[in-house]
């Protein structure tokens, strides 16, 4: 899921700064499980909005709701009818919720109130690790399920820098070396025939904003091109 922590109230209060009537937008998927950004953390940060701008003498209406899904159209349309009632939005979804958010409604500014970190699994309750950078290359069939790119302090494709320890990326003893793990992985499996493949250099096709098309949907890509 994507995993994303708030802001600091000070940052998002900058952000917010001289606009009287706010909308704080919630996201009830990915943002919720990971306790940054469902309807519960849209209360809080409301309540914490609400008092610091009334000690400052400036205060402001904020108002809450909280959509399934902030990345899908169907679930922005319940916001049609109320959103030109405010003069600012603020989004508790990941960075894609609040880029579509501010498409949706151009007029009005739109305002992240989290940090989106990535694509991660749960580890334990609030404890989010990431797994994947979505390099749209994916190499962890020749990895043994690890990915380089994510657990490698250098995200190298092709075997362990020179840092490697027992077991221990340079970077701190703590953290496993991505290479020695794909190793030891393999090995396992009796795949270790796979480490000696070369993996290509990549061309980095995840520094330019991406469209994703899932197979079965390709015909619509080819309808809107022509
Ligand atoms: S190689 Fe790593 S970053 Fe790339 S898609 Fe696979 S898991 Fe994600
Ligand atoms: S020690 Fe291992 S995990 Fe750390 S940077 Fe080198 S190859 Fe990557």
């Amino acid at each position: 899921m994507i995993v994303a922590r708030r802001k600091p109230l000070e940052e998002i209060k900058i952000q917010l700064k001289g606009y009287k009537k706010v909308l704080n937008v919630g996201c009830g998927t990915c943002v919720a499980v990971c306790l940054a950004g469902g309807e519960k953390e849209v209360a809080v940060l409301n309540a914490e909005l609400d008092m610091a701008r009334k000690m400052e003498n400036q205060p402001v209406e904020i108002d809450a709701i909280t959509l399934e899904r902030q990345c899908d159209r169907e679930y922005l349309a319940e916001l049609d009818a109320i959103a030109k009632n405010y003069e600012a939005i603020l989004s508790m979804a990941c960075g894609v919720g609040v880029q579509f958010l501010a498409e949706r409604f151009p007029e009005i500014p739109v305002f992240p109130a989290v940090d989106t970190s990535g694509l991660a699994v749960n580890q334990d309750v609030g404890w989010y690790e990431e797994r994947c950078r979505s390099c749209e290359s994916c190499v962890l069939g020749q990895t043994g399920g690890i990915c380089p790119v994510t657990m490698c302090a250098k995200g190298l494709y092709n075997g362990p820098c020179g840092g490697t320890n027992n077991g221990s990326c340079e970077i701190h003893i703590d953290q496993p070396c991505a290479w020695y793990m794909i190793y030891e992985r393999l090995k396992k499996q009796g795949r270790l025939d796979c480490i000696l493949e070369i993996i290509p250099a990549q061309n980095w096709k995840n520094q330019v904003p991406r469209t994703l098309v899932q197979p079965g949907y390709k015909k619509i890509e080819v309808k809107k091109a022509s």
